[in-house]
């Protein structure tokens, strides 16, 4: 590639974030913008056009390649965003060649988590590490494989779907419909649902040491350790990633995760792994988008 710049787009339910970066991921310019998702795909593409756009400027001309983050999941090959829950009206569209038709450079376009995960993996907390799984875990719960330093998609892209790992055959219903799911238990809805409480002020009422607050910790923890112990029990990483809102609780969270994990999981996988935060907090799926283009 001799064009010296490369655009990450992450395509969000509520917004849009472009940046302009150098080769080496260097963001030199960056902006958002809303969505409209309600506006339906058409506006949200040409948004996304005008982001691509506003963000290089001048530099337009000396973009080699864009690489877009999407909610859902995204068929990586074909580039196509398939169902995502959050974007209203959308169903198979050909982001990649729809981009590739207005700007004439390569176009990658893959899930936002597998972006975050990627993302760690080339600038946060998963550098260096061969095997490693990143679980993003805010409203829902996400995530992203990544197998001898490259994201497993699996076979039409679906891989990674952390959040609908079943682990109750009765209970909540998830968002995508079915019951039992890791996400309907663990996530930051459901903490909503089940305790009427944020994360966040549960968080802090952990920080003012509520006795009450470190009981939710704990429950949740060892749910959120149930859901790991089948990641680790299946392929043995060397790190368990944590990313989103969750995350921001820190070791509060962490160690109670870890000794949920050790009560589920197989010994040696279990002895192998290590259970850290991510590091790229909300900028991960801008920074990945940014990282498709690097490879
Ligand atoms: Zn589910």
């Amino acid at each position: 590639m001799t064009k010296k710049y490369v655009i990450g787009v992450d395509l969000g339910g509520t917004k849009i974030a472009a940046g302009l970066a150098t080769k080496t991921g260097k963001i030199i310019n960056e902006l958002e913008i809303l969505t409209e998702a309600k506006e339906g795909h058409k506006e949200v593409i040409n948004r996304i056009i005008e982001s691509i756009y506003a963000v290089a400027g001048k530099k337009i001309k000396q973009v080699g390649k864009i690489g877009v983050g999407a909610p859902g999941t995204v068929d990586y090959k074909e580039g196509r965003v398939l169902y995502p829950p959050n974007l209203p009206g959308w169903k198979e569209i050909n982001l990649r060649d729809l981009l590739k038709k207005e700007f004439h450079v390569p176009v990658y376009v893959d899930n936002d988590a597998n972006c975050a995960a990627l993302a760690e993996a080339k600038f946060g907390a998963g550098q260096n590490i061969s095997n490693f799984v990143y679980v993003t875990i805010s409203t829902g719960i996400g995530g992203g494989i990544v197998i001898n330093k490259k994201i497993y998609r699996g076979t039409i892209g679906a891989a990674g779907e952390i959040g609908h790992i079943s682990i109750q055959r009765e209970g909540k219903t998830c968002s995508c419909g079915q019951i039992g799911h890791f996400e309907g238990l663990a996530a930051g809805g459901a903490i909503n649902q089940q305790y009427g409480v944020s994360p966040i002020e549960v968080h802090e009422a952990a920080q003012r040491k509520k006795r009450w607050a470190f009981k939710i910790i704990n429950e949740l923890a060892d749910t959120i350790g149930l859901g790991f112990a089948n990641i680790v029990n299946i392929l043995n990483p060397e790190l368990i990633i944590v990313g989103g809102g969750i995350s921001n609780m820190g070791e509060l969270l962490l160690q109670p995760i870890r000794f949920a994990l050790r009560k589920y999981a197989l010994p040696l996988p279990y002895s192998s792994v290590k259970i850290v935060r991510a590091k790229l907090g909300t900028k991960a799926g801008l920074k990945g988008a940014i990282a498709l283009c690097l490879k």
